[in-house]
């Protein structure tokens, strides 16, 4: 659960400024209490007797500047972490030149306006206390694991720690993999320096070439006290996505940390979002069942497993659809398809596949089927059809099948054609009827 933010200190020179900002603040953060001053020496009286989770300031204060404000904040022993905005004109030079250094977390542009601003604070406190994510943690020093675990579970991270690189990667090995498991962890930090025979370079090489996980898909984080520069586009180079200097800085930590979970929850959006448009461009809107051009691209395949064989092909036709549209009309039509295509896919096992292979035609492939199982199987169907009176509409099925039993030489190709002689058959022998 996100923290609930309590406090923030506005500093802010202009009564009218304060009044408003407090108005809208109030409005759209009723959970919040808002303290103003006026000075820098009635904020720094403020944050020396009580505690705050924000605090912003204009640049320009009737006693002294906000970025003198910012080094106080810095400075003392309780608000180190507190986050300060500045809030000034457009891109102040003096704000960009020194403001880092003063230990200003962000700045606003005043000439946005009033809402703008409180928008702007809206969205940061939820970025600063929303960190939702999974973190692998790979440290040997019990000492800044305990430290720095604390610190992340403290910002609302989900953390698993380890020593060794090798049980991070024992770890990763068993997460679930696949296009939809959901990975056990969204991002990976590890100290480079490690006890046992591997460092976080190797975990980082592992990640990236074993694995083949990309640095968008599990952003790797290093830790390292070294500052060597060559080392850290060796780094680079091995895949990092980014390092932090160790002892590390609880700010610029967090903050590294946000980017990386941002990185990764964009990655699993557009997989997700790849992942339905390609189950849309196979499946058949109506009979939620695969589409003629799933069964062009991937039958051929289905064949070829050797695990698959032999294979029967059943095509299945509604026997005078034509009748029930003009009497009933299209929509009972459809309805009536729709309710066939939910049946199939409910009695043809997961191994198999079921298409809609025509306006009123339906093709199955089945799996490990001998000539006499595939005729059992298409007998049953026909017959449970034949009582299953989709969207109150009696109707019955021609079925013709084939299998490659003989020939395992096949092609889907002419498998089906195989298939659609017998269902020509079965239609010249009256219809409602199985042909091999
Ligand atoms: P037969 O027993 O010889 O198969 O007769 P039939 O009337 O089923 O065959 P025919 O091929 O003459 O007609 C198929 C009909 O299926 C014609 C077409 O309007 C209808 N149809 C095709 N696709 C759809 C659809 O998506 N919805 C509806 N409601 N009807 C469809
Ligand atoms: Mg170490
Ligand atoms: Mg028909
Ligand atoms: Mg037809």
């Amino acid at each position: 659960m996100p923290r609930k933010l309590n406090r923030i200190l506005v500093v802010d020179g202009s009564e009218v400024a304060r009044t408003i900002i407090v108005r809208i603040l109030s409005e759209e953060m009723p959970d919040t209490e808002i303290v103003t001053s006026a000075t820098v020496k009635e904020a720094c009286a403020w944050l020396e007797n009580s505690h705050f989770d924000l605090v912003t300031t204009s640049l320009m204060l009737p006693d002294r500047d906000g970025l003198e404000l910012s080094r106080y904040v810095r400075a003392s022993r309780h608000h180190h972490y507190t986050p300060t905005i500045v809030v000034s004109g457009d891109a102040d030079s003096r704000l960009l030149r020194e403001g880092f250094a003063a230990g200003v977390t962000d700045y606003f542009d005043k000439s946005l306006g009033y809402r703008a601003f409180v928008e702007f604070i809206k969205d940061f406190m939820q970025r600063k206390f929303g960190l939702v994510g999974r973190i692998l943690y790979v440290e040997d020093s019990r000492l800044t694991a305990a430290l720095i675990t604390k610190l992340m579970e403290k910002h609302g991270l989900q953390v698993t720690h380890t020593t060794h690189a090798e049980q991070a990667l024992e770890l990763l090995r068993d997460s679930p993999s696949g296009p939809l498991a959901p990975e056990q962890f969204d991002i990976v930090i590890t100290d480079f320096y490690l006890e046992g025979r591997l460092t976080g370079g190797d975990l980082l090489h592992a990640i990236r070439a074993k694995f083949h996980y990309s640095q968008q898909e599990m952003p790797v984080l290093v830790l390292t006290s070294s500052k060597d520069e060559e080392k850290q586009v060796e780094l680079f180079h091995a895949g990092a996505n980014d390092f932090v200097f160790k002892p590390v800085v609880e700010e610029v930590l967090m903050a590294r940390i946000r980017s990386l979970l941002l990185i990764k929850q964009q990655f699993a959006a557009l997989k997700r979002q790849t992942d339905s448009m390609h189950r849309l461009a196979i499946t058949d809107s109506l009979t939620r069942v695969y589409n003629r051009r799933y069964l062009l691209d991937h039958g051929e395949q289905f064949l070829a497993r050797r695990d698959n064989h032999p294979v029967a092909a059943v095509l299945l036709d509604i026997d005078h659809f034509k009748k029930i549209n003009d009497n009933l009309g299209h929509i009972t039509g459809d309805r009536v398809l729709e309710a066939l295509g939910e049946m199939l896919r409910s009695r043809i096992p997961d191994n198999g596949m079921v298409v809609r292979f025509g306006g009123e035609e339906f093709a199955l492939l089945i799996p490990r089927c001998s000539i006499n199982q595939a005729q059992q199987c298409a007998e049953g169907l026909r017959r449970e059809i034949e009582a299953l009176n989709p969207a109150d509409v009696a109707i019955t099925v021609s079925i013709g099948l084939a299998t490659n039993q003989q020939n395992p030489g096949l092609t889907l190709t002419q498998l089906i054609n195989h298939a659609d002689k017998a269902l020509y058959a079965a239609k010249a022998q009256g219809r409602n009827q199985v042909c091999a």
